[in-house]
């Protein structure tokens, strides 16, 4: 079976970006990935990634995938379902085995994690009955099929904010409902939300219930201050209450925190398990590592660290970090 230099698991921001300067490198590398592109799908207008004024995610996330296969990456859409040590080594490095769910095995003399975070559910009657049916967690995918509808957006944070921003211009009405008051939503996403004359702010107050026949009819709300219920009548419920690490693919393999990140140092590398030991070959990138900054340039350019650093684990620098500038330039 071929071993490849490495192995990237995940194809957005992170995991391309590692593509690119592995291949760049001559790496002979591979990305695993159920898909091109990760949470930036959902985002229409993204204004801070540098030398865009404004791109949606999905030209994003496309532009950087072409940019990863012009630079000589091989990609192949499949989920990966579990990532093993072996008994293996090649020159004294250990081999690693990818396992996918279509029953094949990948191995590779390193690996970059970088399979980002998946939507967490708000975990209430009529949820997951709904899925596909008024309930969405893609504003971005699925707002065109809410044109001069009522719609409900659940959560307070940057991607709730942007669901009703994109929403309000294609619904007939978009109720915000926050179980706080406070948002943790940039100030001027929350501002631009706040003059949209369609949205309506229903603050402290949680989702007990969807309720629908067919289709999505309404929600039942509770005020967390007062206790009141009350039922809103909608026909879409978006659900944007962020998302959490799905560690269990590497679990046994690396290090996780308690908060389900993968820790990782300043060169993307990870530790053993239970440990503080550098796991040797195995770095981590994007939204799966603790850094708490999730934005999408943090993600790309810890894809470039894992990818470099990688280089140098392969090339046998060992640890010694091997910079890429000198100071005679
Ligand atoms: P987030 O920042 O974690 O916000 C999640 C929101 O959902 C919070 O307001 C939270 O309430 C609420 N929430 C969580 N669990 C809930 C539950 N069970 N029931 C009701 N409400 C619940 O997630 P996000 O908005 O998806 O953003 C994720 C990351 O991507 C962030 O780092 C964000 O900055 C980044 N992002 C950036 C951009 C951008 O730069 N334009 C766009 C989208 C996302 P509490 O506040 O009460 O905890």
């Amino acid at each position: 079976m071929e071993v490849y230099d490495i192995i990237i698991v995940g194809g957005a921001s992170a995991g391309l970006t590692a593509a690119i300067y592995a291949a760049r490198r001559k790496l002979n590398t591979l990305v695993i990935t159920k898909g091109i592109g990760g949470q930036e799908l959902e985002t229409n207008n993204i204004e801070n990634y540098p030398g865009f004024l404004r791109i949606s995610g999905v030209e994003l996330a496309n532009r950087i995938f072409e940019q990863a296969v012009k630079s000589g990456a091989q990609i192949i859409l499949d989920e990966v379902v579990k990532v093993e040590d072996t008994d293996e080594k090649i020159n004294d490095k250990p081999v690693y085995a990818i396992k996918t769910a279509s029953g094949k095995t990948y191995k590779a003399k390193a690996v970059i994690l970088a399979f980002g975070k998946t939507p967490r559910n708000l975990d209430v009657p009529g949820e997951k009955e709904f899925v596909g049916k008024g309930v969405s967690y893609c504003a971005t995918c699925d707002a065109p099929l809410f044109k001069n509808k009522v719609v409900a957006v659940v959560g307070g944070g940057n991607s709730a904010f942007e669901a009703a921003h994109i929403l309000s211009q294609i619904a007939k009405k978009v109720y915000l409902i926050h179980r706080r008051e406070q948002f943790r939503a940039f100030e001027y996403l929350v501002e631009r939300v706040k003059k949209l004359e369609n949205v309506e702010f229903v603050l402290n107050t949680v989702v007990k219930e969807i309720k629908g026949d067919i289709t999505v009819k309404s929600v039942l709300v509770e005020n967390v201050q007062t206790g009141e219920t009350k039922e809103i009548q909608v026909d879409g419920v978006f659900i944007e209450i962020g998302s959490y690490v799905k560690t269990d693919i590497v679990e046994g393999f690396v290090k996780i925190a308690k908060n389900n990140y993968i820790p990782v140092d300043k060169l993307c590398r990870t530790y053993k398990p239970d440990s503080d030991e550098i796991k040797p070959g195995v770095f981590a990138a994007g939204d799966v590592t603790d850094i708490p900054f999730k934005q999408l340039v943090v993600s790309a350019g810890q894809g470039c660290v894992a990818a470099l650093q990688a280089y140098n684990y392969l090339h046998d620098l060992g640890e010694t970090i091997f910079a890429d500038w000198s100071k005679s330039l």
